[in-house]
């Protein structure tokens, strides 16, 4: 990944995005920023929202089973209040889960000196942009798209297939479903459906 100057070539703090579908390796991607950071002795503080409990609250984790240490905090949550004044580092995964308020904190961390990793979800299960991603996308100085392969046809998975009781997601189905039996997979634009009103009535 090209991602060489960033690290040695900037006397100010910016933003950066890693972004793209479910299976893209998305958190393996910012965890590896965040250990070579580490490595490099700088401090790194780690954020996630405290809806993401896939694993475990107090780690972000990648799916391949890499983790780093991270606190969990509020979707709305002030995350300025939370910034060391040494920290060198913050990184920040499903940032799509955040709410607006969180982009003036990030510009103001970054004007502070800081690199900002920020790891989220550009489009959500119905192929749209979510939340602040596109704001997020707008104020970073570097942007990573990274892709899956499509489980129906091998082609680079853009988009996040919905299954409930293993059918596609319906359009008007709540993004976040509690208690559901759903599942995900990376398709393509063409392999990805989404059943609309429509549709079910014909
Ligand atoms: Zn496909």
């Amino acid at each position: 990944m090209a991602i060489n100057f960033r690290e040695i070539g900037h006397k100010t703090g910016w933003v950066e995005v890693i972004c793209g579908v479910m299976f893209s390796g998305k958190s393996e991607e910012l965890i590896r920023r965040i250990k070579r950071a580490t490595i490099a002795k700088q401090k790194v503080q780690v954020f996630k929202p405290d809806i993401d409990n896939r694993y475990d609250p107090l780690f972000v984790n990648s799916h391949s089973g890499i983790k780093v240490q991270a606190l969990s905090i509020k979707q709305d949550a002030k995350i300025l209040d939370y910034i060391d004044p040494d920290t060198n580092v913050v990184a920040i995964d499903e940032i799509q889960f955040f709410s607006q308020d969180i982009i003036q904190d990030i510009e103001k961390i970054a004007g502070m000196g800081i690199r900002v990793i920020l790891a989220g979800l550009d489009l959500d299960f119905k192929g749209q942009p979510f939340g602040i991603m596109p704001q997020i996308l707008c104020i970073a100085e570097y942007v990573d798209k990274l892709h899956a392969i499509c489980v129906k046809c091998t082609s680079p998975a853009t988009r996040t297939q919905r299954l409930i009781n293993d059918q596609p997601a319906r359009y008007e189905d709540p993004i976040i479903l509690v208690g559901a039996s759903e599942s995900y997979e990376p398709r393509c634009r063409d392999c990805h459906i989404i059943l609309v009103k429509e549709m079910q009535l014909a």
